[in-house]
């Protein structure tokens, strides 16, 4: 019997799940990627849940000790670096390369295309065809598309939805454990540490480092640093020295230097030291956080999944750990549907619209803080003026039971088994 075609749109981490949950369905599975290598990494930290591991098992990856780094304790600095708040913690961080090149090794190379850019998709009959800028076309019975927060697959079906400026932005740094002086990374590497200056968030933690080694001496540090930006601001820091304003996101060698010396600036004048100086050893970048709620999430036979559907603020640190259970969930729907793709693809739909939804919500009431730092005090809300130092740090060390009663209370606790 012939094997049931899925094309997927995306080749980062979205895509590649749902490649191998469908393959594990039994569906062949062509990944398309718009760039033309592999995926490089910016060094970037990426907190896990116990549902993202236990799903990248079903994938035949075996997420051990050394896909991750589990600091013990959470401690939040105050400007001095004096510790104000000290909890034990259990948290796996790991390196979004990490996980990248697992779950690409464990796929056949001939699955997975780069240089495959999406511009349009058509549908007949149950059988979609994808058409790429190449003037290439690849036809299958099912197209997923996993290709983030600006998915042309979501344009067309849905031109209207578009991500919302959240308000804010993170600055993140990565700096190899061989350039943090010894002293601070000793002082450091043990912590799960927070810096919360006024109306700000700073979160920081060792990761797996560039060769993606949990070894002593090659790994890194991870520092992600959310402050409010007006769109004026935002616009100015997205231009660069040519006066070139990239609206969808600057690439960060293209960070004018007054803008980076500008950030490290505030860094030594608003964070704890230690932090502070490591933060400036680094080629700082940021990304404008957005959330984004897909209203319908099925057209015919195309399906959104990860950042595509939805994006929550990345508070909870489940972005990847989501687009993991829209990967199982659509490939148990499918598989439950038997024949019938399209009665699975409903299900897939009536499961992830709401848990996708919860997750955009949760992570804004999480994040309201930040937004509101744009609003005049008058208007601000009280729970929008006053973040309780101990409330973000005891949130940060429950999140996996959090994202685990809210993965229970949608009744997907058992893609993850
Ligand atoms: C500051 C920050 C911190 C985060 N921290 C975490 C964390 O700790 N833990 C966590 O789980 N998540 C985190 N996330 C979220 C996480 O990065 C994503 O939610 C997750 O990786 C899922 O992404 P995706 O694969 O759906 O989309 P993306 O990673 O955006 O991938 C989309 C892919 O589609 C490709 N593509 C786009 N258009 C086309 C086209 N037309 N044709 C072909 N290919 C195309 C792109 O090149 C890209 O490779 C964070 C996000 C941010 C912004």
């Amino acid at each position: 019997m012939t094997r049931r075609r899925a094309l997927v749109i995306g080749g980062s981490l979205g895509g590649l799940v749902a490649a191998h949950m469908l393959r594990n369905r039994g569906w062949s599975v062509t990944v398309c990627e718009r760039n033309t290598e592999e995926l490089a990494s910016r060094g970037v930290g990426l907190g896990t849940h116990p549902q993202l591991i236990a799903i990248l098992r079903r994938a035949g990856i075996d997420f051990d000790e050394s896909m991750g780094i589990k600091p013990p304790r959470a401690v939040c600095f105050d400007r001095r670096g004096k510790i104000l708040i000290e909890q034990p913690t259990a948290r796996t961080l790991s390196g979004w390369s990490r996980l990248y090149r697992a779950l690409l090794d464990a796929l056949p190379a001939e699955s997975y295309r780069l240089g495959r850019r999406l511009v349009r998709i058509e549908q007949k009959g149950g059988t979609v065809t994808a058409m790429f800028a190449d003037g290439t076309s690849e036809r299958g019975e099912l197209l997923v598309g996993a290709d983030g927060v600006r998915s042309t697959v979501r344009g067309q079906f849905l031109p209207d939805v578009q991500p919302v400026y959240a308000g804010y932005i993170a600055w993140r740094a990565s700096i190899d454990e061989a350039d943090v002086p010894p002293h601070l990374w000793r002082e450091l590497v043990e912590l799960y540490a927070f810096c919360l200056p006024e109306g700000q968030q700073l979160i920081s933690y060792a990761v797996p480092g560039r060769d993606n080694s949990t070894a002593v001496g090659r790994r890194a540090y991870n520092i992600v640093w959310y402050r409010p930006v007006d769109r004026d601001t935002l616009a100015d820091l997205s231009t660069d020295a040519e006066g070139r304003h990239h609206a969808l996101g600057i690439p960060p060698p293209l960070i004018r230097p007054d803008v980076v010396a500008k950030i490290k600036a505030d860094a030594r004048a608003t964070i704890a030291p230690q932090i502070a100086e490591v933060f400036c050893l680094a080629a700082p970048f940021f990304q404008p956080i957005y959330d984004l709620v897909s209203p319908q999430l099925v057209f015919g036979r195309v399906a959104l999944a990860g950042d595509a559907a939805f994006v929550a603020r990345p508070h909870a640190g489940a972005g990847t750990t989501k687009a993991a259970l829209d990967a199982a969930c659509l490939a148990d729907s499918l598989r439950e549907a038997g024949a019938d793709i399209d009665a699975g693809l409903a299900r897939y739909e009536q499961m992830q619209k709401p848990f996708g939804r919860t997750l955009v919500e949760v992570n804004r009431a999480e994040g309201a803080y930040l937004s509101a730092q744009l609003k005049p005090k008058a208007e601000r809300t009280a729970a929008e003026l006053h973040r309780d130092i101990g409330a973000v740090v005891r949130a940060h060390i429950d999140r996996s039971d959090q994202v685990g009663n809210m993965v229970a209370a949608h009744g997907l606790s058992a893609l993850a088994l």
